[in-house]
């Protein structure tokens, strides 16, 4: 087993793909299928040959690409049993818990709903990283399409849960709008602002700000921060429950 390799580009007009490579077993996973042809230019440049797709849930800048990347890849498609309809060509279904091999890398899989219903994360403990989708992204997360507050606050505890070195692959490059909404609620946070400033001037160079890091994201993420005393004075909460403070946030950043 090699050290895991991950070929980031983007993809649309502010979506990223992944691909991750181990040398030794040659297998290479594409983490989701937002656009087909830089795919196949990724693997292209890289020189690597797929050997999986691993879906993050069902939308089309996330799952769209699949049979068309399997069609001339020959790749297998891993992804959320709980949206296994709706996602084309999906031959392993994954769910919470399940436990599986990348070329000799431990993948864990976790239930993450609230953005859409199945979605699923990809964590690499070993490798320190994780594939998390539209779940959590860079200062913010994902709306709430199909389902409540509860339960996308339970699933970012799971993520909250992971080491806070973990490299956090975000499947969007929202990080400097974010940014400005996260200011709005949490103002006196002196690292955000700090945080605030390199992403701009990250941007400003083109660069990307993806991945991020699960520290920096709890320090600094609005979203992950309903306990913090700072935010929840702002929102006028102090106090409440974390699931209230979380959809105030919520539904702040929908109205931003
Ligand atoms: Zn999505
Ligand atoms: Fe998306």
């Amino acid at each position: 087993m090699a050290d895991l390799q991950i070929h980031q580009f983007p993809c649309l007009s502010d979506n990223y793909g992944f691909l991750a490579h181990d040398a030794d077993s040659g297998v290479t996973a594409c983490i989701d299928t937002p656009e087909v042809g830089p795919i196949l230019q990724a693997l292209d440049a890289t020189g690597w040959s797929l050997t999986h797709i691993l879906n993050t849930h069902w939308h089309p800048d996330h799952a769209g690409g699949n049979l068309a990347i399997q069609e001339k890849t020959g790749c297998e498609i891993f992804g959320p049993l709980a949206e296994q309809e709706r996602i084309p060509g999906i031959e392993r279904a994954l769910g919470d818990g399940d436990v599986f091999d990348l070329g000799g890398h431990e993948v864990r899989v976790f239930d993450v709903p609230g953005h859409t219903a199945g979605h699923i994360a990809y964590w690499l403990p070993a490798d320190g990283v994780a594939f998390v989708g539209d779940t959590l992204f860079a200062l913010g997360c994902g709306r709430l399409f199909e389902g409540t507050a509860a339960q996308m606050w339970h699933s970012l505890q799971k993520l909250m849960a992971l080491p806070p070195e973990t490299r956090v692959y975000c499947a969007h490059e929202y990080t400097q709008a974010n940014a400005r909404f996260a200011l709005s609620v949490d103002p006196r946070n002196a690292e955000l602002v700090a945080r605030a400033e390199a992403i701009d001037a990250a941007r400003d160079q083109g660069e990307p700000t993806v991945p991020t890091t699960l520290g920096l994201e709890l320090r600094t993420n609005p979203f992950l921060r309903a306990e913090a005393r700072s935010l929840q004075e702002t929102l006028g909460l102090v106090g409440a429950d974390p699931v209230e403070v979380f959809a105030e946030t919520r539904a702040r950043k929908d109205r931003f």
